[in-house]
């Protein structure tokens, strides 16, 4: 059993390993999603599961307003023309974790040592995440 400063500090671990690992990711969603034709930001995925809730309390941040009343498969509420308005380490896990084929190849396709050093940020973001909700994906 996790004491509440275990948590805290894993938290603030993964809150920090995503902010790290964002810049990477970006980099290449600027390059692949400006003429994606089947965006992947429906509003589904943009729900916090409660682990995204368990992880954003143990950090002691207030919960991203979640309005009630828009069907699943709208654009995602927190979606603007700029956007996603929520930085990486407030989304929901789901949004950083999935890759469409387009987003994955960019990424393999950046310098191999830059990619190497992501993919174990990466990794450990994943162990992190598992730790904290004793799930492993
Ligand atoms: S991540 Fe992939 S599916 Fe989603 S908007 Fe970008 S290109 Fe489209
Ligand atoms: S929270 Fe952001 S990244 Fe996630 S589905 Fe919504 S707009 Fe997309």
């Amino acid at each position: 059993m996790k004491s509440q400063t275990d948590i805290r500090e894993l938290a603030h671990e993964l809150k920090d390993t995503l902010i790290t690992i964002s810049p990477f990711i970006e980099k290449h969603t600027a390059i692949v999603c400006l003429d994606c034709k089947k965006v992947c930001c429906a509003d589904k995925h943009g729900r916090f599961g409660n682990d995204d809730i368990a992880f954003l309390t143990a950090l002691e941040v207030d919960i991203p307003h979640q309005p009630i009343d828009r069907e699943e498969t709208a654009a995602c509420r927190y979606m603007t023309e700029t956007g996603c308005s929520l930085q990486r380490w407030m989304r929901p896990y789901r949004c950083t974790l999935f890759f469409c084929t387009p987003l994955l190849k960019s990424l393999e396709q950046d310098d191999p040592k830059l990619y190497r050093a992501f993919d174990d940020y990466f990794q450990h973001l994943i162990s992190l995440r598992t730790q904290l909700t004793g799930k492993n994906w």
